[in-house]
Parts: C-alpha cells; structure tokens; sequence
C-alpha cells in the first residue's frame, strides 16, 4: 500500500466549483498527499430514490487528482436525507425513554432497520460501481465515527427483534437464557424469546444486569455488522482499495477490536483542545498519549489520524484555540505514539450547518492565517521524517488490558459513583507516562507473552480461559497486577458461588477476600515502608495464604491489613491491588514494578514534558513533547543526535517539540 504522510478533510459541495482548482493547488503547494470527503453529503449525490449524480465528486477528485492528490471516499450513511425519513421515518432511532429522534443531526437512523438497510445497499453500491476504476480513488472509509453520537441508541422494536435472534443463537433454549440471566429475582422469567425487550428505563431505574451487559454485547455486535454490510459491498465492487474507520479513542460502544477484523488499517480523530472536554485548564497529554496507544492496539501497528485538530472547534460553545506551536505538537504527538499519516479536519472553515466554528486550516474568509502558516510549516519540516519512520513501532515491555467486557460490567455497575473503569486503568498508564515509559494496551484476544509486565485492572468477569490465560503469563515469568474487583462475576454477569474471591485466580493472588469497604464520601490510607499515601473509592480486605504484604491500609478497622501485595507464582509475579490508587500512590507502585522487572525509563524529564519513541530495524527515533506553555530544559539521554541536524541547546520552546536519532550497532 501506498505511503502517504499528510492529508485533509475536504467539503467541495460546501464551497463554489470556481474555487476548487485553488484549493487542489493550495493543497499540493503545502505537502497534501491525500484527502477525505464525502462522508456526509447523501442528499446531494443522491437527491432522488436511485438517481445518482456523484459529478461534483468527479470533478473535485479530477482536480485533486491532477496535483497528485489521492482520495478516500466516506459512505455518507451517518447522515440519511431528508427524503428518506420522509418515505421511512420508521428508521428514525429510539432513545432508551422509547423516545423516538428526529432528522436534522446526523446518526438519525437505526442500524438495525432493514428497510434503512436496503437504502445503504442501494447507494453503497452504485457509490462503489461509480469509482471502482478511479485510480485516484485509493480507500473508503465506512459511515463516520461509528457509535459516537449513538450512545444510547437505538432501542426499538428493529433492534429488539435483532436482539431476540442474537440471543436465540447464544443461548438456544429461553431456559438457559433464564438461567445466565437469573431471571428468578424479581420475577423476572420469560417464557419465550419473543417477551424480550432491549433494556429500556424501568419504573425503579434499576435493569437485570446480565440483562444489560448481553444488550451492550449485542449493540457491539450490530455496530460491527451495520459496517460490514458495506465493507463486504466496496470490497465486492471495488477490489484493491483499502478500508479504515475513524475510532475514537476509548469511546466504547462498539468493541474496536471486533471491528478492527474488517479494517485494513485503524484510523482515529484527535481533538486535544475540543470543545467537548469538560475542562480546558487540565493537563490531559496524557489521556491523548493513551488513547494513541489504545488505537495502535486494534490492529497491533501503526495507524493513521483521519481527523487531527487544525483549530478552534466548537459547535454552540466553542474550546481555546490552539496556541502557537499547539498544532504541530498535536500533530507530532500522534506521530510519536505511531501514526503513520495524519489527515487534518478540515481545509476550510464552513460557513453554515452545525460545524460551523469547527475550524479548519483556513479561516471563512480562506485566506491563510495562523493555524495554516504553522501547519504548512510543520508538513515541510516534518513530510521526510513520516516517510523514513514508516511502520516503526514503540517497543514496550508494558502492557495495560482493556476489555470491553469489562468495562460494560463497570458501566452497568461502577460499585463507587466516581469509579469509571477507563479512569481507572488511567491511574496506571499516567504512572507510567510520568515516567515515560513506553506502553501498550492488549486485549483478551493478544498475545501477552512478549511484555514484562501485564497491567490487568477490574478483572470482574472471570472465566476459566481467562484465569488459564492470567495464570500462564505469570507462571511463565511474567508480573501480573491484578485489582479490586478481580473475580467476583462469572461471563453472565451472576456472582460466582463457593469458592474464595477473587475466583478463578486465588492461587494466582496467594490471597482470598474477606469483605471490602466502598469508600462513600471519604478517602483512605496507604502505609509504603512508613509512608503514608492516599487512596480511594473502595478497600478490599484481604487474608493472604502464600503473598508477601507490600503495603497496609492506614485507616478504619483494617488498619495494618495488607492493601497490595506481591506473591510469587512460577518464574513470575503477581501483584493485587485492593483500592483504587492516588497519583502519589500510583507512583510509588508503577517504581516497584519497573524495579521488579528491570524496566528503564526512556529518560527524566520535567512535568508536562513527554519522552516518546518508534524503533524500527536498529534505528530509534525519540521525541520530546513540550506540552507547557513554557520553556523547559532537559538532559538528553547519551547516544541521540538531532534528527534535523540542527543544534540543541537542551531546552524545548513552549509548546515545542524536537525528535532526535539513535542507531545501534
Ligand atoms: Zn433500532
């Protein structure tokens, strides 16, 4: 597949066709290599049931064509016209109030629907016919954002029907599904398949929980579904173009990993300063670090960024705007974490529609200004480096798990009302990105063997292959840190009965539960060889059997009982963490790990300032991210040279960053 180092997002239907062959030149003259479009605009390229008219992306892909620009084109199923709803308004989603919603977004279909799914046939097909001999024409990309923008949708009766024949399948017999749903509690036992709802709001709020964790398994699968229906038409109709989807990050809806299988390459769309983020004075480099590393993980190598910040964004509040430098730090972060290609949202600013003040390179006005200026600058300075890096990975001996699973159990029930699973896990890759150390995210399906260190938090649904698998990593001579809530539910979401919690892997923990606490509305202790540091949310009391007390809680009647704990179990380790850990605490446990596994951090460096790397054959490139709004010095660890060759006086600008080169023998 042909490499491409920087595109962007274009909208030629948003703009007269009197200035696309300046865009298209525009576009060459900075470093463009590549451009998305027509993700959105079904009403105009089919404005009638079967009357396709697709000429003004003919004409925009001839002028982009004739710079050099390649082109990936976006099945506009996210956004239905208007004349469909009109004709089928029945594919319009219900919220889970059984509220249905309404044209005018986007994402106001139901993924279920047959009826919308023979228009997608319909279109996707013809869509596919027309460019399949476009040889500028080199991907697709399928719908938009799948699951973004459809969090609690849908739960009509389409959908319930698709969810009656999944569980149909799973489960064979309606007794078995009463038996892994516990339907004896609250008189809750169907006599058929066909009484099943999807789990609307309830007069008491509360849902089966079994219940729930199967529906958000099944609105998984369907999403997954709903995008091969079209990979299967475009590979059918036009064979030898790739396909990717834009992720995003840790959204969970559909399991990545799932729909990772049908995608050539993941891609995903970065915002660090987007108008969505509840606060815009938090340092958050870390959580952008780990969603980048969480999207290498779908398909285990370097990806692309099919929408990267290029402005201020906003719908009808809008975030900062990106501070100088901010942009190409951005930019090089995804670059430093494995993109391959990074495709920047968007060329220019629309002047209508919801997206109004998401801003794009260039302002309304389309003249270049600031945010196009640093841009350009970047692509020209930094085109070489995506070129020769290709493919290069970060070489972590770190591993952290992230199970969808997993997570849906802790969305059903968060035990604490501040405990979210993705923050949780966070505790511990922000340890870890303090002290830059380069990390990867694996998920059930992985191999683990290769890491020294698996981080397995809230392993709350166990089951015999799980614990087999956990067990053969640390017996193997791997470390193994295992949490609070690790063994308490079997894969139906019912508690496991007779036998010590954490079930399945007691031996494993070399220790059993005796109660636990959840910490409502306070905080507690943890005593570290005498030092005394912060935890929260919830305390696992526990008896050890054969593990070795690392550190005591510091408060409540189980002062002095063991909080973590490290047991020995064939050539390896197993850690279990029985609370929820403070920065400070975190810290303190990512050091023993990495002292226990002889781990070296890439190098120190001041707060804010991040140390990342790609290797590739016995090259390593090594990247300093400036995320301060300040200057910040560092020491260079000894054998990088720059790799622009220009001097280092060992101080980064605000906002800067620098790669430097090392070659080994
Ligand atoms: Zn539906």
């Amino acid at each position: 597949m042909k490499h491409y180092t920087f595109g962007v997002d274009y909208y030629p239907e948003h703009w007269p066709r009197e200035r696309w062959a300046t865009d298209a030149k525009m576009m060459r003259e900075m470093g463009i290599e590549v451009v998305r479009m027509g993700e959105f605009s079904w009403a105009m390229f089919e404005p009638g049931e079967g009357r396709f008219d697709f000429s003004v992306l003919d004409e925009a892909i001839g002028l982009l064509a004739a710079q050099g620009i390649d082109v990936i084109l976006g099945t506009p199923t996210a956004a239905p016209p208007a004349w469909i709803i009109e004709k089928n308004p029945e594919i319009q989603p219900t919220d889970w109030r059984g509220q249905q919603r309404f044209f005018g977004g986007r994402h106001h279909d139901c993924q279920s629907n047959p009826v919308y799914r023979e228009h997608i046939r319909r279109y996707v097909t013809a869509f596919a016919a027309h460019f399949a001999d476009n040889p500028a024409v080199v991907g697709w990309q399928v719908d938009n954002e799948l699951g973004n923008s459809h969090g609690d949708l849908c739960y009509c009766e389409s959908c319930e029907k698709r969810f009656r024949v999944w569980l149909k399948e799973k489960y064979g017999t309606i007794g078995e599904l009463n038996r892994a749903w516990g339907t004896a509690f609250w008189s809750q036992d169907y006599p058929d398949f066909e009484h099943i709802r999807s789990p609307k709001i309830t007069a008491a709020w509360g849902q089966n929980p079994s219940h729930d964790l199967d529906w958000r398994r099944f609105s998984s699968d369907l999403v997954c579904e709903f995008h091969q229906l079209q990979a299967d038409i475009l590979r059918a109709a036009a064979p030898g173009k790739f396909i990717t989807h834009n992720l995003m990050g840790f959204s969970s809806k559909p399991s990545y990993y799932a729909l990772g299988e049908q995608l050539d390459f993941a891609s995903h769309d970065q915002y660090p300063g987007g108008h969505f983020h509840a606060r815009h004075d938090e340092y958050r480099a870390d959580w952008h670090a780990a969603e980048l590393d969480f999207i290498r993980a779908v398909k285990q190598k370097p990806f692309w960024i099919m929408e990267q910040q290029s402005g201020i964004t906003g719908w009808e509040v809008l975030g900062r705007t990106p501070r100088p430098g901010q942009l190409g730090l951005w930019a090089m972060q995804c670059v430093a974490h494995g993109a391959d290609t990074i495709v920047f949202f968007r060329w220019r600013s629309c002047p209508m529609g919801t997206e109004q003040y998401w801003h794009g390179l260039l302002p309304h006005s389309g003249q270049p200004g600031r945010y196009f200026r640093e841009v350009e600058a970047f692509m020209k300075q930094y085109a070489p480096l995506l070129r020769e890096m290709q493919g290069a990975l970060p070489q972590a001996e770190v591993a952290i798990l992230r199970s969808y699973e997993q997570e849906y159990a802790f969305q059903i029930q968060p035990h604490h009302p501040q405990h979210r699973y993705t923050q949780h896990l966070m505790t511990y890759y922000k340890a870890l990105h303090r002290a830059n150390v380069p990390v990867d995210f694996v998920g059930e399906h992985h191999d683990w063997s290769g890491y020294k260190v698996l981080i397995a938090p809230l392993q709350f649904l166990m089951t015999p292959s799980l614990s087999e698998k956990l067990h053969a990593f640390v017996e193997n001579g791997g470390q193994l840190v295992l949490t609070w809530r690790t063994g308490v539910k079997d894969e139906s979401n019912l508690c496991h009965t007779d036998m010590p919690v954490p079930c399945l892997v007691d031996d494993l923990c070399g220790l059993q539960l005796a109660e636990y606490d959840c910490l409502r509305d306070t905080d507690g202790a943890v005593l570290w060889e005498g030092e005394r540091l912060a935890c929260s949310q919830w305390c696992d009391v526990v008896e050890v059997t054969t593990a070795r007390p690392v550190a005591v809680y510091g408060h409540e009647f189980y002062a002095g009982t063991p909080a973590i704990t490290c047991n020995e179990f064939g050539a390896g380790k197993c850690w279990y963490v029985g609370t929820t850990l403070s920065d400070a605490l975190a810290d303190r446990m990512v050091a023993a790990l990495l002292a226990s596994a002889d781990i070296a951090p890439l190098m120190d460096t001041p707060h804010g300032v991040e140390a990342v790397r790609r290797v590739k054959g016995g090259k390593t490139w090594l990247f300093l991210l400036n995320h301060n709004a300040c200057p910040e010095t560092v020491a260079l660890p000894a054998g990088f040279t720059p790799w622009d060759g220009a001097p280092w006086a060992g101080q980064l600008e605000a906002h800067g960053t620098r790669v430097f080169v090392s070659v080994s023998e």
